[in-house]
């Protein structure tokens, strides 16, 4: 199964093209709609809104006609993934417990899409509540890896990846705990953008843990990510952990080298059982930022070792206070079954709604957080946690950006890890870090492997460095040329 877009539109393309007149937003919206029906097998839509993205378009159209002036995403037809909330659009997180909630209002993230005039095209395939690395568990069934139909999209914003790869909207909206905008992002070819904490608002976005939680965009280009982030990112009085400062654009500068960049390059990253063509592709890459003016010098993250232990105690820990909410009275499914008392309807609705992964989660969570083993993991976690982030600090005080691979592995069969917890969750092992030191990082196709998989490379930048790190990631994408399907 081949489904990469074969004539990838952008949205420099998709706004120039409508401004000459060429193409309507009527007519690209047609093209992803025809588009997500072409390659349906896939599945990484989990509702497509086809009347509503029409409608959506004719409105631009008209518009443009009459000469009003149209926003910053005109005509482009975006997907958002089925964790973040559309108004009148159902909204699972591709979870059962979820099935029939339409909400009444639309995330931040999604009302600044509509404010910029972007279509939304639907919902995306995703790990129920945003947990896993495959999305293999999901309402919906799995969705599947455009360029190898055998191949797990990575996760959990799997869908969002792929859709974007096989062309059925030009750019999409994820979240990322731990890493599922990056490896995703990684597995499927495309850009993936995880902005800085606070960054962008998480309101409206359903929590998973709610310390680590970041919407972010996934783009066949880093021009394209940068669009999409321009739109969302800045300040939202709705999410108390919204960041007040302004909000930077990157600076394309035409043929700028990158002369006097330091990028550190952390040796914990490059352990056994990283993929001689991952290691390879990456190498590679550092070695085109060398030919552009940048020097790569070894730094040094003690404490990457910790990061996967510490992340699902403290994510775990999150979820199991986050999903409590959903009990069958209050939010979610209610069993049909007649039950003797309250506790036991919260029991059963519970044990009918909420998937395998999603109640191993709960299980540890509440676990950690029980009173006598409280001190022990969670608060020790908190510790590393702190451990974690010196770490990067420490190292940004001597470069500008570290570069790693996103993946240790391209991606993977569908079936192959889903039976084992502890594989799957190693996955992250190079996305976890930066989430937990709540700085921006992001995914750039950097090569394929024999088989012809993309391969990513992960660019690390501090806290709010965002418009740095698009910057660099579009000069070096530039040198680096296309790869996957873009
Ligand atoms: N794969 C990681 C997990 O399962 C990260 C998920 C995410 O970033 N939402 O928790």
């Amino acid at each position: 199964m081949q489904h990469v877009c074969e004539t990838p539109l952008t949205i420099e393309g998709a706004l120039a093209a409508q401004a000459s007149g060429e193409t309507s937003a009527l007519e690209l919206t047609e093209a992803a709609l025809a588009r997500a029906e072409a390659t349906a097998s896939l599945n990484a839509w989990a509702l497509v809104d086809a009347d509503g993205a029409r409608a959506q378009a004719e409105a631009i159209d008209m518009r443009r006609a009459a000469g009003e002036p149209l926003g910053p995403l005109a005509g482009v037809p975006i997907g958002v993934k089925d964790q973040i909330c559309t108004k009148g659009l159902r909204t699972t997180a591709a979870s059962k417990i979820l099935e029939n909630f339409v909400p009444p209002y639309d995330a931040t993230v999604v009302s600044r899409l509509r404010q910029a005039d972007a279509i939304i095209v639907g919902k995306l395939n995703q790990d129920e509540f945003a947990m896993g690395s495959s999305n293999e568990r999901s309402l919906f069934g799995p969705a599947f890896n455009p360029h190898d139909g055998t191949r797990v999209p990575g996760g959990s914003s799997g869908g969002s990846a792929a859709a974007v790869a096989a062309g059925s909207c030009v750019a999409s909206l994820g979240t990322d705990t731990g890493g599922s905008i990056r490896q995703p992002a990684s597995f499927c070819g495309v850009v993936g953008l995880k902005p800085t904490y606070g960054r962008v608002s998480r309101w409206g976005a359903i929590a998973f843990a709610s310390s680590l939680d970041q919407v972010g965009p996934l783009g066949r280009s880093v021009r394209d990510v940068a669009a999409v982030y321009g739109v969302i990112a800045g300040h939202d009085p709705l999410d108390s952990t919204s960041l007040t400062h302004a909000v930077e654009a990157p600076n394309y500068a035409v043929d700028g080298s990158l002369a006097g960049l330091r990028v550190g390059v952390p040796q914990e990253y490059f352990i056994d059982g990283i993929e001689p063509a991952v290691k390879a592709s990456v190498d590679a890459a550092l070695g085109q930022l060398e030919q552009l003016g940048a020097t790569c010098v070894p730094v040094s993250l003690p404490h990457t070792e910790a990061a996967v232990a510490t992340y699902y105690l403290l994510a775990t820990a999150e979820a199991s206070s986050n999903l409590s909410r959903y009990d069958g009275i209050r939010y979610g499914h209610r069993t049909s079954e007649s039950v003797s008392d309250i506790g036991a309807l919260y029991a059963k609705s519970r044990a009918e709604g909420f998937g395998d992964e999603v109640k191993r989660r709960i299980i540890l969570g509440t676990f950690v957080l029980s009173s006598g083993y409280y001190d022990a993991f969670y608060l020790k976690a908190q510790k590393v946690r702190t451990l974690i982030r010196r770490d990067f600090d420490a190292a940004f005080a001597d470069v500008d950006v570290l570069a790693t691979p996103t993946s240790p592995v391209t991606a993977f069969k569908v079936g192959e890890h889903v039976t084992d917890p502890l594989q799957m969750y190693l996955m992250d092992i190079f996305t976890i870090p930066s989430s937990l030191a709540g700085n921006t990082s992001l995914n750039l196709p950097c090569g394929v492997d024999s088989a012809g998989l993309p391969i990513g490379l992960q660019l690390i930048a501090p806290p709010l460095g965002e418009a740095r790190l698009l910057s660099i990631a579009e000069r070096l994408e530039r040198k680096l040329g296309n790869w996957g399907g873009r």
